[in-house]
């Protein structure tokens, strides 16, 4: 990575991240019947439910501790000790999990200890899940990763389960783990595990709680996600995955199950492309000892050909990539597949990995020289460098709209937050299926450009 730019002011100017109280309530999201409590003020929740609904275009329920002057002085047990009564009181969840946010943490409050005490004085509630995230230590991404391996450290071979409830298969047992991806590409996930007969427990799947149908009665909480019992019993699987970056131990579930357990674990980036998507399925096949199916290599033919029709849209096309540390990984690789020339990727997220990461792998076909890769970036010192780079095309999140404007440079809509565009839960992109989807949104960007800027008006492009 280059020196970091010398700022003359000391703050982020609209910054490439959301928070990571975010995150965890994301992934709490992708527990059956959870509720996240966020231990802090009630602006932390208003502002994260407010992102979360446009972008999922769904009703998000987020309890807060609700601090106020005193809260700050002598500390947040009380309010913690009520909310947790409230939640378990008004919507009976299975489980409570509890982030934490800057203030709860800049007061030092001491969360697992509170948590000790509650659970002492009330043993006749459910499970509750503490996450220490406070903002200022990363984004919405780490909020979200950590959640997950919180929620496994707390449950997974930590409780007592029934005959029943321990899951049977004649099929091979796998704990799948994801990063942020869309509600449609985890579906994706449950098919193809489906059609090679694997047992998966996949965390945290939000696919029906944060993309659901209609209801025909009321539901305090939204149906579907990660049972309970699935994840207690995550100890006694063949093998995990990982899907996603590179990201340090602490981070993550699958490392913390072989560790702890023995449970062997494996991790790919996401399955974003043709290379991508053909590691992903033979490590699956490789961890579980089932075969690839036969559909899969028909999408590939498919996806082979379309690569090959879009070659000469997209050849040497320069991109910008930004957003989160995964996702831009995966459009990395993937416009490396096209014959894009990405010139700049840049995310929010200070954790280095994204440098460590994009480094390793070869330049891209279509470029002269490497890319600029930044971290802890924000869209006001990524808009000096994209006047300079003049790319063709942006590629992330809503949040680049004002510069896509003022520099009339068109922004392609993929990962979070999408709060100008319709659909985001829907979006693919991960296997064969989800690349030609990504694949002809870029291609009809950069047609719809050409059109639009042409004197000509060509209906053949
Ligand atoms: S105060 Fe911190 S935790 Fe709360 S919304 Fe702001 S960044 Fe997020």
């Amino acid at each position: 990575m280059d020196k970091p730019i010398e700022k003359p002011y000391a703050h982020a100017s609209n910054p490439c991240r959301q928070c990571m109280p975010l995150g965890a309530s994301w992934a709490f999201k992708g527990i059956e019947s959870c509720m996240p409590v966020l231990h802090g003020s009630q602006g932390c929740a208003t502002y994260i439910r407010r992102y979360m609904i446009s972008h999922f275009r769904e009703p998000i329920d987020i309890a807060s501790s609700s601090f106020d002057e005193t809260t700050v002085i002598f500390g947040g047990e009380a309010n913690l000790e009520k909310a947790v009564l409230n939640v378990h009181r008004q919507y009976h969840p299975r489980v409570i999990g509890i982030g934490t946010t800057c203030l709860s943490e800049t007061i030092g409050d001491d969360v697992d200890r509170f948590i000790i005490r509650i659970r002492d004085k009330y043993p006749e509630l459910p499970p509750l899940i503490p996450v220490s995230t406070p903002s200022y230590q990363g984004t919405q991404e780490e909020g979200f990763l950590r959640t997950v391996q919180g929620t496994v450290k707390t449950l997974a071979g930590q409780y007592q389960l029934t005959e029943e409830a321990i899951p049977q298969s004649d099929g091979p047992l796998l704990n799948l783990f994801m990063p942020m991806i869309t509600p449609a590409d985890i579906r994706w996930l449950k098919e193809v595990l489906s059609r090679m007969k694997i047992k998966g427990t996949l965390l945290p799947d939000y696919s029906d709680t944060l993309d659901g149908g209609m209801w025909s009665e009321f539901h305090p909480m939204p149906p579907g996600g990660t049972a309970l019992e699935q994840i207690i019993a995550m100890d006694r699987a063949d093998g995990s995955l990982e899907l996603g970056s590179d990201y340090p131990a602490e981070w993550r579930p699958g490392y913390y199950l072989q560790k702890r357990f023995g449970v062997p674990n494996a991790r790919c980036g996401l399955p974003v492309g043709i290379d991508s998507t053909d590691h992903f399925l033979s490590i699956l096949s490789e961890i579980t000892g089932q075969e690839i199916p036969g559909a899969c290599e028909q999408a590939r033919s498919r996806l082979i050909d379309a690569y090959g029709d879009a070659h000469k849209y997209l050849f040497g096309k320069k991109v910008v990539l930004f957003g989160d540390t995964s996702t831009v990984e995966a459009l990395y690789r993937f416009a490396s597949e096209v014959g894009l020339d990405p010139v700049l990727c840049f995310t929010g997220s200070p954790s280095g990995i994204l440098e460590k990461t994009l480094e390793k792998l070869p330049l891209p076909e279509a470029s002269a020289n490497p890319p600029l890769i930044k971290e802890n970036f924000d869209f006001g010192d990524a808009e000096a460098l994209i006047e300079e780079l003049q790319p063709d095309l942006l590629i992330g999140n809503s949040k680049g709209y004002k510069i896509s404007r003022k520099m009339d440079i068109p922004l392609l809509r993929v990962g979070f937050p999408i709060h100008d565009r319709f659909g985001a839960s829907r979006q693919r992109m991960l296997g064969y299926e989800g690349t030609a989807s990504l694949l002809d949104r870029v291609v009809n960007e950069v047609m719809e450009r050409k059109q639009s800027k042409s004197t000509v008006g060509y209906t053949y492009i």
